[in-house]
Parts: structure tokens; C-alpha cells; sequence
């Protein structure tokens, strides 16, 4: 088995909590008082080129909630969906242990403002040198793609990289590629495939 010497990490779900899935999205529905269904439907619409760096959050938040007069302003909801990313401290003290002796990179879905307020926010410019967010590059997971390009900017084979991600079809996509994926499910769980993959923690 090749050594293994870059590792790719998922942000949402995995270093932190999720920037603006579902449980984030319902909780601005609540505090809010949006119709859900509306919102939903706007946001289908625009989360792809939101994710892929194509429209800014401001644009976004025109299309999925200000496209009406509101009595709260633009600000307040996204001092809002900012408040809600955590720190998923077990994992990120992990990844920090492993930092120095691999190349760790993100492979992410993110939007640009989330995704660097988190970035800023968390610290993980001092972890992660290699930030290989869909804002950035304008594909998601689970298109083949992205993971591709993670490889061609690290220059190494799929054998010699490790990808974290608590999605599936996330982690399927990257297996199929030949990369060492591991689903998430817990700390203890990370640490003990990660072994496998001859990864000491
Ligand atoms: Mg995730």
C-alpha cells in the first residue's frame, strides 16, 4: 500500500458544523417567519451558482428571501447564519495533530463568504494550506472533477491521498478515484480508519 502523504478534509459536518444546510435553513425559517416551501424552492434555485462562486450571498439572499419588502434587513440574516457555524472540536484537534506531516487540504461545498469567514473565523489557515473549496473553483462534490484537480495541485496518485467527508456519495465519488475515503462518523471511528490507512494519530 502507497504511503499516504496529502490528506483532504470536508468542512461542513466533519472540521465544523454545517454553513447553511437544512437545520441552519430551518432555524432562519423560524426566526425569520418564512414560508418554507417558498424559501426552499428559491434556494434550489440558486445554490448551485451560490456554491460554485458564481453569485455573491448578497445576490443570493436578493433571490431566496429579499425578492420582497422584509421587515428585517440583509444584515441581521447574515449575522444570523454566520452565528450558527461551530467548531467540531474532537475532529479539528485530530486534523491538528497530523498537520506538518501531511499536505492537508479542504475539498469543500461552500460559498465564498462562508467559506472564508469560517476559514478565518476557525483558524484553518493554520492547519490547511490547501483550500480546495467549490467557491474557489467553481465544481461541487461530488462531480469527479473537483477531486481531480485536488490531485493535480498536489501532484500525487489517488493511493497517496486521504479524503474525510461524512456524505457517501461524496466519500463513493472519491473512493472510485482511488483515494483513501473514509466516511465520518465519529472521532474514535476517523481515528482508527485513518490507522488502517497507516495513519498515526
Ligand atoms: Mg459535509
Amino acid at each position: 500500500m502507497p504511503e499516504i502523504r496529502a490528506l483532504f478534509w470536508d468542512v461542513g459536518g466533519v472540521l465544523l458544523t454545517n454553513a447553511w444546510d437544512h437545520e441552519e435553513r430551518n432555524l432562519a425559517i423560524d426566526a425569520f417567519h418564512l414560508d418554507k416551501d417558498e424559501f426552499e424552492k428559491r434556494h434550489k434555485e440558486s445554490v448551485q451558482p451560490f456554491e460554485e462562486g458564481r453569485i455573491s450571498l448578497d445576490e443570493y439572499l436578493q433571490r431566496s428571501v429579499f425578492y420582497q419588502p422584509r421587515t428585517f434587513q440583509p444584515e441581521e440574516f447574515k449575522q444570523l447564519i454566520l452565528s450558527l457555524s461551530k467548531p467540531k472540536s474532537d475532529v479539528l484537534e485530530i486534523a491538528r495533530r497530523l498537520r506538518g506531516k501531511f499536505l492537508m487540504g479542504t475539498i469543500n461545498n461552500e460559498s465564498r463568504e462562508l467559506n472564508q469567514y469560517r476559514i478565518k473565523t476557525f483558524g484553518l489557515a493554520e492547519c490547511f494550506s490547501l483550500f480546495v473549496s467549490s467557491c474557489f473553483v467553481g465544481i461541487r462534490k461530488p462531480d469527479e472533477r473537483i477531486y481531480r484537480m485536488a490531485l493535480d495541485f498536489v501532484q500525487r496518485a489517488p493511493e497517496e491521498c486521504g479524503f474525510i467527508d461524512d456524505r457517501p456519495v461524496n466519500v463513493e465519488a472519491a473512493a472510485k478515484l482511488g483515494l483513501c475515503a473514509i466516511l465520518l462518523r465519529s472521532p474514535s471511528q476517523l481515528k482508527s480508519d485513518l490507522q488502517k490507512f497507516g495513519v498515526e494519530i
